[in-house]
């Protein structure tokens, strides 16, 4: 089968895209037009929580879509209500509000912070956030972020976003002033190249907050549902933080996100927040089923042991090549590089014979590694050698 030019001409390059076709995906392999298999690390960058068209998730579209799929976000509907009650039964949040992207899911972070500083903080709007951090692409997501470049792009920028770097708690104190609200962070910068917030870092946060009575904002889209082996990344360091926001995984593929936040910091008025296809019952019953196969009894168990199969795989392969290690928790792992090859070897890697390895590099240095949670340890294995192969034929 030849590739569609025309077809690629039609949409709007944002990317530098492979011409490649994927026509069909089974849990961590994906298929191109021309038949040619691909194991799957990427995962459409960490949201196929399950892999590619896990039956669960086709089974919750097909049921529900068949019963209802849209009365609009005026009326209740039922997925919606079983997963915000799934969520807060797991979490230390009491109230959910579903959007459609990481971004919007942030954006209304944000929205609840500034409204909670209006009501209870004289108007304080200021969130400090951090050097390198990744919270989306709308203008006031993409002014939260840390991302090199990303003041000027679109310039003027949304005001009140002032930066520290991560893992410095006198630095961020130093950013504190009587406008500041809250302060945010993912608990693994993932985009930065997976960078953990220590769990020092996370606690001395909750305590600056809760002394200049801030709210502490996780942004979980990435490292939520069960990514880094527990069900939320805050939970590692048993800390409490007062707004959660998730995506990616918590969809298994599909559009959705989620906003969570504590009672008293549940401010919003009626017409504040919403969002056409919010919460829509296909969806969340997507998020339903998900939600479902990551809490089964041993299933984080499972991520955590490939996550240190992963771990110790990457090291040898390091060891072998003479890079500077791995990093990362759970199924969110790095390789250090010790050359600037890492888009090399992406390529290298998917143009490998007769299979395939998709990779992702976030930095000319670094290879990250999102495989599905379900990953099985002879994928794991497989991955290994593939990558071995991949990185012998740039360097070689
Ligand atoms: C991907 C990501 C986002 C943005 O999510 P979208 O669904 O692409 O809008 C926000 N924050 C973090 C930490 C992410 O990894």
């Amino acid at each position: 089968m030849g590739f569609d030019e025309a077809g690629a001409k039609a949409l709007m390059e944002i990317t530098s895209r492979p011409d490649l076709v994927f026509m069909r995906g089974e849990g961590s392999w994906l298929e191109d037009h021309n038949g040619k298999r691909y194991l799957d690390f990427v995962q459409g960058w960490a949201v196929n929580s399950l892999g590619h068209c896990p039956p669960e998730v086709v089974r919750a579209l097909t049921d529900q879509a068949q019963r209802l799929i849209n009365p609009s976000p005026a009326f209740y509907n039922q997925p919606a209500m079983d997963l915000a009650r799934r969520l807060t039964g797991a979490s230390c949040f009491d109230r959910v509000f579903f959007a459609n992207s990481g971004a919007e899911a942030n954006e209304g972070a944000i929205k609840l912070a500034r409204k909670w500083g209006q009501l209870h903080r004289n108007g304080a709007y200021k969130i400090i956030t951090f050097q390198h951090s990744f919270h989306g692409r709308t203008l006031a997501t993409m002014s939260a972020s840390g991302k090199a470049g990303w003041d000027t792009i679109f310039a003027p920028q949304v005001d009140g976003f002032p930066k520290a770097p991560l893992n410095d708690l006198d630095a961020v104190a130093a950013l504190i002033d009587d406008q500041t609200v809250a302060i945010m962070l993912e608990p693994v910068q993932g985009e930065a190249g997976v960078i953990p917030a220590s769990t020092e870092f996370m606690q001395g946060l909750r305590e600056l907050t809760d002394k200049h009575g801030l709210l502490l904002i996780v942004d979980e889209v990435q490292t939520g549902m069960g990514r880094t082996g527990t069900l939320f990344g805050y939970q590692h360091s048993g800390i409490t933080p007062d707004i959660m926001t998730l995506g990616k995984g918590i969809g298994g593929g599909v559009p959705l996100a989620a906003l969570c936040a504590r009672e008293e910091v549940s401010c919003f008025a009626h017409g504040d927040q919403g969002g056409t296809y919010n919460g829509n019952p296909v969806i969340s019953a997507v998020g339903v089923a998900v939600f479902d196969a990551l809490t089964a009894p041993g299933f984080l168990d499972a991520v955590n042991s490939r996550g240190r199969q992963l771990a110790d795989g990457l090291n040898r392969l390091s060891e072998k090549w003479g890079m500077n290690g791995e990093r990362g928790v759970g199924l969110l792992r790095a390789l250090k590089l010790d050359q600037t090859d890492g888009a090399a070897i992406v390529q290298a890697a998917m143009a490998l014979q007769p299979e395939g390895l998709l990779l992702n590099s976030p930095r000319p240095d670094l290879l990250r590694f999102m495989p599905a949670l379900n990953v099985t340890a002879a994928e794991v294995d497989h991955m290994l050698l593939l990558l071995d192969t991949a990185i012998q034929t740039v360097r070689s």
